[in-house]
């Protein structure tokens, strides 16, 4: 059978148990997953993407079935480069699902990839990278919602 290989994209800005919970999840679906950590120099306010990079890939050293990668193109683009089927993302909300419906449909259509979507854990499902960043700036501690 054909080696099942998904990318997870995203920000990651921070990775948050949120995101773990849907790569762990992911390792039952897929042979194989890329964390595919978006760089957008233009998104303010970022950590710096070598540092994203240098977390998510401290956390998975152990886990061959997962590697992290930097990408700067269209998402549909990255995965048909590195041979990726699928495209794996979280939902949290019926928010997030009109815009990965939107995003699902326009990749289909751009490069025949596939994208699986899992329901976030509803004890996760209000953890956001956003909001861990307004915790920081008003210095809270945010530990217990980072893997
Ligand atoms: P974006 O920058 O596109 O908002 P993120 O980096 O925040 O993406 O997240 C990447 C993926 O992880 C998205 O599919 C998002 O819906 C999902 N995600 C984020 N937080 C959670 C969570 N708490 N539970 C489940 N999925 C999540």
């Amino acid at each position: 059978m054909k080696n099942r290989h998904a990318i997870f994209p995203g920000s990651f800005d921070p990775f948050t148990k949120g995101h773990a919970n849907i790569v762990e999840r992911g390792l039952q679906l897929f042979d194989e997953i890329t964390i595919a950590v978006g760089n957008n120099p233009h998104k303010p306010g970022c950590m710096p993407i070598d540092e994203r990079i240098r977390t998510i890939s401290e956390l998975y050293k152990a886990e061959p079935r997962i590697q992290v990668r930097a990408y700067s193109t269209l998402t549909a683009d990255f995965a048909k480069e590195i041979g990726a089927g699928f495209i794996l993302r979280g939902i949290r909300s019926i928010k997030d699902y009109e815009y990965e419906l939107q995003m699902a449909d326009i990749n289909h259509q751009l490069t025949g990839v596939e994208t699986v979507m899992l329901f976030a854990d509803s004890k996760l499902s209000s953890i956001s990278s956003s909001i861990i960043r307004e915790l920081n700036l008003f210095g809270h501690d945010t530990k217990e919602y980072l893997p």
